[in-house]
């Protein structure tokens, strides 16, 4: 047997602007704010491109998808999951499981949990157990608590098959 595990982190924060929705893990979910960004400001998708890059060690989002170049502003981000994980594929790797933590005060994202594992499995070409999605508050304490804004974590394993 001749593979390695290799392991990614990422990690991605936005500040909360006037609006009514936000987009998590490629779901829309009604607000009472939205996000300051360049594309939908998903940060769970952020925080999941970074993981992949992360583990195969080909630099960030902010490298790939320059908000500088036309090309990418305004870009769903479901589309830089896509194009992470064609890379990846091109290298092959292979995808084992991804972990994602939502830091969030409002709203509740329970009832959205498992539609975001799903949108994320199809996006990784994953089954649904491979993804997991969990969601904590901050207590009302720092930016997270003072509805600031929201921060997303995500951990990611990946095969390299040789
Ligand atoms: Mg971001």
């Amino acid at each position: 047997m001749d593979e390695t595990m290799r392991i990614g982190v990422g990690v991605d924060i936005h500040r909360f602007c006037s609006g009514d929705r936000l987009m998590l893990g490629g779901v829309e979910i009604p607000a009472p704010y939205t996000v300051q960004a360049h594309s939908d400001g998903d940060v769970v998708l952020h925080a999941l491109c970074d993981a992949l890059l992360g583990a195969a060690a080909l630099g960030d989002i902010g490298e790939h998808f320059p908000d500088t170049d036309a090309a990418w502003r305004n870009a769903p981000s479901e589309r830089f999951v896509e194009e992470v994980v064609a890379l990846l594929h091109k290298r092959s790797y292979r995808i084992v499981n991804i972990d994602v933590s939502i830091l969030l005060e409002s709203p509740k994202i329970a009832p959205y949990k498992q539609a975001m594992r799903q949108r994320i499995a199809a996006m990784c070409h994953l089954s649904v157990d491979a993804v997991s999605i969990k969601a904590t508050t901050s207590e009302q304490i720092g930016f997270v608590g003072r509805r600031e804004g929201i921060a997303a974590y995500c951990v990611c394993l990946l095969e390299e098959q040789s």
